[in-house]
């Protein structure tokens, strides 16, 4: 029996739903949210490095599977706000030719069907819904803006001062990160942020990062037209005979099957769930997959080629927030390399219980607590070319990604020319190189592109399937290639884009 009938259901609340959702609100629609997770508890244990690290008290206890068949508990959480709640907040609009083909080393990236000039309006309201904080014309790769930043950049601390000026005289462009925090270092009376050393990577027990909960979702609340069920795992989608509409949402609530139907129906699982949700919705009209008559539901799979460096000095770090620096010299390549590299950020604190989480259990805390001190970590990150085979797969109702590391070059000769750049900074001394892994799925996207063409895309310019009139998908799975940077300030603006051609498709016609 099929519960309300509603005007929209949204699937998941992240930064793809939770922005929707917010922007729709409004609207007086009659509006669903439906979210596999809780709200996040407020606890202590939010900041505390041992629990969210060493105990992984957050990340899903999940199993999915490598192309091998190994067993991987991907880096993911299920909560309102979804992934958001632990990000860094680093915001980034992608680079215009981003947008446009790109010949790597090892491949292409292809084109956008739609430009940079196409988002740059939504951009502009991303950045002020979720308070970006950044300052532009330092960065040299920065896409043209007709609006500043909302709020003046965060500062560096003197560490992370000393290092900016060391990479300028080597002839290097540093900025600051766009970051979505709320910090008012002028006044920090007024300030919701506190310039804490457990931010990216954790969640805020002050609600001062701008994630998807906090921006999105509870304002969205506020409507009382607006539903939110949590703890609400959709299951499956079910069609009508001839598979062009969504009749049903079939999910999953304290442990029975519920159904939920509405006039349009979005998914904002995030790119791999999204994609496992189409596949299980397999049906006879729709035997590979629910809007897979193209065959690359869950394909191009991208969750960039990434690489943490910490560095080990003889110095103390006493940074607390080192989140505020990035250089782009190598974006596009460099002097006899005319390809793409990537992107370099500092990542977030490295704390002592961060490090022992990774290290082995029999070294003494002490150890840990002086290494911890005397770090700084760097966040690398090379573009991962969309490739068929690199995909989300669901087979016995398991979850396979199979995925095969690509644009290995242009990686590793950014990490090699980030570690002599980091060398030639004295008291610089140790460099230890991380690699992300098949369970690091933070920056997934591709798994449903969207385009022009029913053959060559799942999805439509408006992120509606191109076989099922009204089923949108709105997260990270509708980037053609996922370009050198943090992902989440484009699916916001593209939820944003989404939620406008939904304001319109929510009209009443009129009659002549
Ligand atoms: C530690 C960490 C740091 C990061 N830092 C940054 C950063 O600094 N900058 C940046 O740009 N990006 C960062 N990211 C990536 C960022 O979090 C993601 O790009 C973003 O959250 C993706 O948004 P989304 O809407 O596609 O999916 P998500 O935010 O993952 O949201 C998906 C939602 O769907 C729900 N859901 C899933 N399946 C179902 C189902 N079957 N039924 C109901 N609900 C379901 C989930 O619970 C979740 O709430 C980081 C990620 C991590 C893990
Ligand atoms: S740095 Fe600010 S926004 Fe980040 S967790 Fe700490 S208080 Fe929250």
């Amino acid at each position: 029996m099929v519960n309300e009938h509603y005007d929209v259901i949204i699937i998941g609340t992240g930064a793809g739903g939770g922005t929707l959702a917010n922007a729709l609100a409004p609207s007086g629609k009659k509006i669903l949210l439906l979210e596999r997770g809780n709200f996040l508890p407020k606890e202590k244990a939010n900041w505390d490095s041992k629990e969210v690290y060493g105990k992984d008290r957050y990340r899903t206890k999940e199993v999915w599977y490598g192309k091998n068949g190994e067993a991987v508990n991907p880096f993911t959480h299920y909560y309102v706000g979804g992934n958001t709640k632990f990000y860094g907040s680093a915001l980034y609009r992608l680079r215009e030719r981003d947008f446009e083909t790109v010949i790597h080393k090892e491949g292409i990236s292809p084109e956008w069907a739609l430009k940079y000039p196409d988002f740059a309006p939504y951009y502009d309201r991303a950045e002020k819904l979720y308070e970006v904080r950044g300052k532009r014309g330092l960065d040299p790769t920065e896409p043209p803006s007709s609006e500043d930043y909302p709020f003046p950049p965060i500062s560096h601390e003197p560490h992370i001062e000393k290092i900016y000026y060391a990479l300028k005289e080597r002839g290097l462009h540093p900025c600051y990160q766009p970051l979505g925090v709320k910090l008012n270092e002028v006044d920090s009376f007024l300030s919701a942020c506190i310039r804490c050393p457990t931010c990216d990577g954790f969640p805020c027990l002050l609600n001062a990062k701008a994630d998807a909960d906090v921006i999105g979702v509870r304002p969205a609340m506020s409507y009382n037209n607006v539903t939110l069920i949590t703890e609400a795992k959709v299951l499956r989608l079910h069609t009508n005979a001839s598979g062009n509409q969504v009749t049903s949402i079939e999910a999953q609530i304290a442990g029975e099957s519920q159904f939920f139907s509405g006039d349009i129906v979005v998914l904002a699982c995030g790119a791999i769930n999204s994609a496992v949700l189409l596949l299980r919705s397999a049906s006879d009209r729709h035997p590979h997959g629910l809007a897979n008559s193209s065959d690359l539901v869950g394909r191009n799979y991208m969750r960039h080629r990434i690489t943490a460096i910490v560095a080990l000095s003889l110095q103390q770090n006493p940074t607390i927030y080192p989140k505020t620096l990035a250089v782009n010299d190598f974006y596009w390549g460099e002097k006899d390399f005319d390809y793409p590299m990537g992107h370099v950020q500092t990542l977030g604190n490295i704390t002592e219980d961060r490090a022992a989480a990774k290290g082995p259990p029999f070294v003494p805390k002490e150890v840990y607590k002086a290494v911890a001190s005397r770090t700084t970590g760097w966040f690398l990150m090379t573009e991962d070319l969309p490739e068929p085979h690199n995909r989300v797969r669901v087979s016995n109702n398991k979850i396979f990604l199979d995925y095969t590391n690509n644009n290995e070059i242009a990686y590793q000769r950014l990490i090699e020319r980030w570690k002599e750049i980091l060398k030639s900074m004295p008291p610089l001394a140790i460099l230890m190189t991380t690699k992300m892994s098949l369970e690091d799925v933070g920056h997934q996207c591709g798994t449903c592109r969207f385009g022009e063409d029913p053959q060559t895309s799942v999805l439509d310019l408006n992120c509606r399937t191109h076989d099922v009139d009204n089923l949108y998908v709105v997260d990270g799975s509708f980037f053609p290639s996922s370009a050198a940077l943090n992902p989440t300030l484009t699916i916001i603006a593209n939820a944003l884009r989404v939620a406008e051609h939904l304001w319109q498709r929510l009209q009443p016609t009129t009659k002549e």
